[in-house]
């Protein structure tokens, strides 16, 4: 994706308050993300753990901010395999979170919520590309090449906010 700004990060967001969006911990490393290798910006709130947040550009160059919450406790045992539903990449032990947005509009008001299995550090594209490994190594060999598995990643991405936007 092409590199983009705090200030355009925060204007992107479609579930959250536009308090929130504005006070929310942005990446302070925005110069230095890997922005060619990324088919979405993922991060976890450094200042709040339970909370994450994923900006993914539309096809018109558009940006959409999903602001994410990681479901508590249901700690997996150690052995216990998970896969996320973005990258598909497999990982153990807490590396795959049960993370929900809240959707917008009438439904989101109601409290509704889309969840999914997603990467707990939200690194899919660098799964994806081999610059990150999940602690156990990947279980299966994909078939797929890597510029394959990031189209999969993006569609599912936009599937994903497909979901949360009424
Ligand atoms: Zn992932």
């Amino acid at each position: 994706m092409r590199p983009i700004t705090e200030s355009s990060i925060r204007g992107s967001f479609v579930n959250c308050s536009k308090g929130e969006a504005k006070r929310l911990g942005v990446p302070r490393d925005l110069d230095e993300q890997p922005w060619d290798d990324l088919d979405f910006l993922g991060w976890r709130d450094p200042g709040a753990p339970e909370r994450g947040y994923l900006i993914a550009e539309r096809d018109d160059g558009g940006l959409v901010g999903i602001a994410l919450r990681a479901a508590p406790g249901a700690a997996r045992g150690f052995t216990a395999r998970s896969m996320c539903s973005l990258c598909l990449t497999t990982h153990t032990s807490g590396g795959v979170a049960l993370m929900t947005a809240r959707r917008t509009g009438e439904a989101g008001r109601l409290g509704n919520t889309v969840g999914q299995y997603l990467c707990t550090d939200l690194a899919c594209s660098l799964y994806i590309r081999g610059r990150k490994q999940p602690v156990m190594g990947a279980d299966f060999e994909e078939t797929l090449s890597v510029d394959e598995r990031a189209a999969r990643a993006r569609a599912n991405v936009t599937a994903f906010i497909g979901k949360v936007l009424e």
